[in-house]
């Protein structure tokens, strides 16, 4: 599928963002030949997975945007498990644990797709995607297929090496192990339970905000509450008055209002309390 001037608010789960000029979402038969082209043909692309920790701005993407999210499908070897980058990420966790493979239960209730969470290193309750890494196969520069071993010293703290690089993950295999099912699914159900507890899912948004620092020795979210900052709004984002670290989009929201709130939160807390925030969300487009 292409489009023409597409709306990014349809495709990000903070619900904001202008027109991108082209909007592709390759069919699996396709997507290959597609991605290959964007950077052969020197095309400027940005790679939308399920569009969940970015806020875009109000005035679009330039240039082509390669919607990942039909770039889907599992494969299975022994306890590795192969997953196409656009895989949501409920379904790669779900799919372990129908095969009996432990390690993927804590991102249930994680938005997104494995090649974003790959590329953020998306983690949560202890872990992050890196540690279950075999390879990560991509799409480099020079418009080659190529796969990558796992280098622990290249990830860290929501970091990974692709973040430096204008790249498409195209595939990702993971090494699990074997656990029974049942108890993967308490596991499972523990972490959704949780995150809907803590209201992720009430509003429109991108989760965490900013990342936490442990030189500030205390959860980021806790710091923006002590500050008595929760509820505060700009426009139609808001602070969440049930979480510090989350931005909602209270139905009006534009990418301005969020990136005015982010700002406005990081002075404060800079000035209160001498910590410098670093947002976790990405801001695309403009
Ligand atoms: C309710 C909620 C809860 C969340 N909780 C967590 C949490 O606990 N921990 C956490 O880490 N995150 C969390 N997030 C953020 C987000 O879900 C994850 O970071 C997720 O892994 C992002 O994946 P995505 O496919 O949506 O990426 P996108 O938002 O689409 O993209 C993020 C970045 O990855 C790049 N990218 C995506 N796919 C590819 C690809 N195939 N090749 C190259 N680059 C690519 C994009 O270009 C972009 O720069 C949460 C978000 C929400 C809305």
């Amino acid at each position: 599928m292409l489009r023409f001037y597409e709306p990014m608010s349809q495709h990000t789960t903070f619900k904001v963002g202008g027109p991108a000029d082209i909007w592709i979402q390759p069919d699996s038969e396709h997507f290959l030949d597609y991605a290959k082209s964007l950077i052969k043909g020197n095309i400027p692309f940005f790679v939308l997975g399920g569009g969940s920790n970015i806020v875009v701005s109000d005035k679009g993407i330039r240039g082509t945007v390669l919607d990942t999210t039909q770039w889907g499908s599992c494969f299975v070897e022994g306890t590795d498990m192969i997953f196409r980058s656009g895989t949501r990420i409920a379904e790669a966790v779900e799919l372990a644990a129908q095969h009996n493979l432990g390690g993927l239960a804590f991102l249930a209730g994680m938005p997104g797709t494995v090649g974003g969470a790959v590329w953020m290193n998306a983690r949560c309750y202890g872990h992050a995607i890196a540690e279950f890494l075999e390879t990560v196969t991509i799409i480099d520069e020079n418009a080659a297929l190529c796969t990558i071993p796992y280098n622990p010293q290249e990830y860290g703290y929501k970091k990974s090496p692709f973040q430096q690089r204008p790249v498409i993950i195209v595939e990702v295999r993971v090494h699990l192990y074997s656990q029974k099912e049942e108890d993967i699914r308490k596991e499972m159900l523990c972490h959704t339970h949780d995150r809907s507890i803590k209201g992720h899912y009430r509003f429109p948004c991108a989760g965490s905000v900013f990342k936490n620092n442990k030189d500030f020795s205390k959860p980021t979210g806790q710091i923006i509450e002590e500050l008595g900052l929760c509820g505060l709004r700009i426009g139609g984002a808001q602070v969440a008055d049930y979480h510090g670290n989350i931005i909602i989009n209270t139905g009006t929201a534009t990418a301005t209002d969020i990136q005015s709130l982010v700002e406005y939160l990081m002075e404060q807390v800079y000035k209160r309390t001498g910590f410098r925030l670093e947002p976790e969300i990405c801001f695309i487009g403009g």
